[in-house]
């Protein structure tokens, strides 16, 4: 089989618009192209992993030799029990694709003409297939950065000043307030997790972080646990923002574009789901150099690969 034009060169030019102008039957083929890469695009049976498959002309299914049973293109992925065309789900990730600081829910649920809740499920569905491969991947090595930053739990200070409260204390806390702990490898990948404290962290860290890779964090106390497992180098942002050796600047710019989703894009992010938003930031961040064509690919594989979830599958039902 030739190769599928998503799979070359020019797909790494590939735009919105070029996804819009596919027919249902181009965007089929796309799906197997890419979801059955290593058998040339050709159906692999999701139940038993046969090769061989029969096909029908009328109704875009498969049945299989092996064990009879019927499968279609998305069978067995997040996209199954699809009740959208084809092509839609491959314009909702790149339109997800091309949102560098996110995509707000209701504006693909415009876009796509859907529910919002179609939309809240469908973007979800996606971050979770592409979060999944951190879970998968090896640990970091090399430099290791390491940062927090704290999410939700917001208490608007009172308008006069008399009224207002000293916002860090225990007593007015809501509960609510998460950290995102982000370990950076320098030119290299972004992990992220969420702990209700920077200090609940450290065993995570050592279960992620190579014990050879030497580790940047700043002055914060509870940082000095990392001197037990790594090589550990800090920096004091009392003093300076970085010195020639020990900096956490790859670390903050991640927080920085996650800020800036939160704030532009989704206006409130809540606990629940900022662990989500924080790996697709993570996966953004990592791809920043990439072309959109690529990262498409990669989004629409990684949806392809990822089994159904059950998470979302029945999530408002
Ligand atoms: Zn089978």
């Amino acid at each position: 089989m030739a190769q599928h034009f998503l799979l070359s060169a020019e797909a790494k030019s590939l735009s919105l618009a070029k996804v819009a102008r596919m027919s249902d039957e181009d965007a089929f083929e796309a799906f197997k192209a890419i979801r059955w890469a290593e058998n040339d695009g050709n159906p692999v049976c999701p139940h038993c992993g046969c090769t061989a498959a029969y096909t029908f002309k009328a109704r875009k299914i498969f049945k299989c030799q092996a064990c009879d049973k019927q499968f279609s293109v998305t069978s067995g992925t997040i996209f199954a029990n699809r009740k959208l065309p084809i092509r839609d789900y491959l314009l909702a990730i790149a339109i997800f694709v091309n949102g560098a600081k996110g995509y707000s829910m209701l504006q693909l649920s415009r876009d796509l003409s859907i529910s919002y809740k179609a939309a809240f499920v469908l973007s979800h569905k996606l971050r979770e297939a592409i979060g999944a491969e951190q879970a998968a991947s090896e640990k970091l090595s090399g430099e290791v950065e390491i940062d927090g930053g704290y999410f939700g739990g917001h208490i608007r200070p009172a308008n006069h000043k008399e009224n207002r409260i000293d916002r860090r204390r225990a007593r007015y806390q809501t509960g609510k307030r998460r950290v995102v702990v982000v370990m950076r490898e320098r030119k290299g990948r972004t992990f992220t997790h969420v702990f209700n404290s920077e200090a609940a962290s450290v065993p995570h860290i050592a279960k992620h972080v190579d014990h050879a890779a030497t580790v940047y964090a700043d002055e914060a106390v509870h940082w000095d646990a990392l001197h037990a497992r790594f090589l550990t180098k800090r920096v004091n942002h009392q003093e300076s923002y970085s010195t020639d050796e020990a900096c956490t600047n790859q670390a903050e710019s991640f927080f920085s574009r996650l800020r800036r989703a939160e704030i532009g894009t989704h206006h409130h992010i809540s606990g629940k789901y900022l662990s989500a938003y924080a790996l697709e930031m993570a996966w953004r961040e990592d791809r920043r150099r990439v072309s959109n064509g690529e990262q498409f690919l990669e989004m629409t594989r990684a949806s392809l690969t990822h089994p159904e979830t059950k998470r979302w599958t029945r999530y408002w039902g």
